[in-house]
């Protein structure tokens, strides 16, 4: 294989990632801080991530199916599978490198008739997604299984909303019902909650630089897309940019064509809204987001040219706003053409 470098990629920091699992450690307070790295680490690399949170403290991880856990299993950590067992995952889920989370009570009859090693279960509270009733744990569906955590999962948390206290309310009368040695209920959202963090808790979102409530202000932007420019051209006043023609030069205007598109995650959501920044100059996107390609407005940057890099404006919280795309949706999407280049830690 030739090694080509990609010209466009991620800027991850490693430093902001594992201060941010300090800091919903420390907001976690007595119960202890896990990390939900499903769906490639929320893009950004399911192992990478694992990797610099179990060498800062953390020991449990969240995946949601098996085949994530089996890419984990060389790393030796101790990983639940959200989704529980299916019949086919039975051979891995058998092997021993995770355990899983049981939602149904085939799942659970699965489990125990293959026979039934340390499992976690989740508990429906009121989402209706996955999950046993407590109505089924009242009827001794968990009878004779070895739990190790008892979950449940909130559906509002980003909200004030009054689910939050009843879901809690009810998870919390489970206390001691089941086999369970720990309990967990909040996720990133929750931890920001008082009262809601039982044993364990389990982020996702804000480990990556999400921030789903206003008391999460102290969390860090982790993830930085950067393009290379392609061309850089003059356009002239009455000229328009792009497919069907979405912006129009008001006056003679610079523009900067960046390798980098939808495919790569970066939506079409952001026409005429997103922006790429560059030494503290923020260049607005220039008309639609195209497939491989985005124009920007680099009037204000007379240095920038063709093989220069540029980061585009990712700060979660703000982007979502500006696209109409939720904070999850910003970092799952974000592709396989990126290079990802961690710094620090
Ligand atoms: C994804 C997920 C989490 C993490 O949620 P965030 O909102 O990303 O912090 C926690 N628990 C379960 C069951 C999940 O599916």
């Amino acid at each position: 294989m030739i090694d080509i470098p990609a010209p466009l990629r991620l800027r991850l920091d490693g430093d902001a990632l594992v201060r941010n699992w300090r800091t919903l450690d420390r907001m976690s307070g007595t119960a202890a801080c896990g990390a939900a790295i499903k769906a490639n680490g929320y893009g950004l690399g399911a192992a990478e991530v694992a990797r610099r949170l179990a060498d800062a403290g953390c020991r449990d991880f969240f995946v949601s199916n098996w085949q994530e856990a089996a890419d984990l299993a060389p790393l030796g950590l101790t990983v639940s599978v959200l989704h529980g067992v299916r019949e086919d995952d039975m051979p891995a889920a058998t092997a021993g490198f995770a355990r899983p989370v049981l939602n149904t009570a085939t799942q659970v009859a699965r489990w125990k008739a293959a026979g039934g090693g340390t499992c976690d279960v989740m508990v429906d509270t009121g989402m209706n997604r996955l999950g046993v009733s407590a109505d089924d744990i009242a009827e001794g569906l968990l009878g004779d299984l070895r739990i190790e955590t008892l979950m449940s999962h909130l559906a509002c948390a980003d909200e004030e909303s009054p689910m939050n206290a009843t879901q809690r309310d009810r998870f919390a009368t489970l206390a001691g019902q089941t086999s369970a040695r720990r309990m967990s209920l909040a996720n990133s959202a929750g931890i920001a909650l008082s009262g809601y963090a039982f044993d364990l808790t389990r982020p996702g979102l804000a480990l990556y630089g999400g921030v789903p409530r206003g008391e999460l202000g102290a969390i860090r932007q982790v993830v930085r897309p950067e393009a290379e420019i392609l061309q850089r051209r003059r356009v002239r006043a009455g000229d328009t940019v792009g497919y069907n023609a979405q912006w129009t030069a008001a006056e003679d205007t610079e523009v900067a064509i960046l390798n980098l598109g939808y495919a790569d995650g970066y939506r079409r959501h952001f026409t005429n809204v997103g922006a790429a920044l560059a030494s503290g100059r923020v260049l607005p996107v220039l008309g639609r987001v195209s497939m491989d390609l985005v124009a920007i407005d680099v009037d204000a940057a007379k240095d920038l040219a063709e093989g220069d890099w540029v980061e585009l404006d990712y700060a979660l919280p703000a982007s979502a706003a500006a696209s109409g795309l939720s904070q999850y949706e910003l970092l799952t999407g974000l592709g396989q053409r990126f290079d990802r280049v961690w710094a620090a830690s």
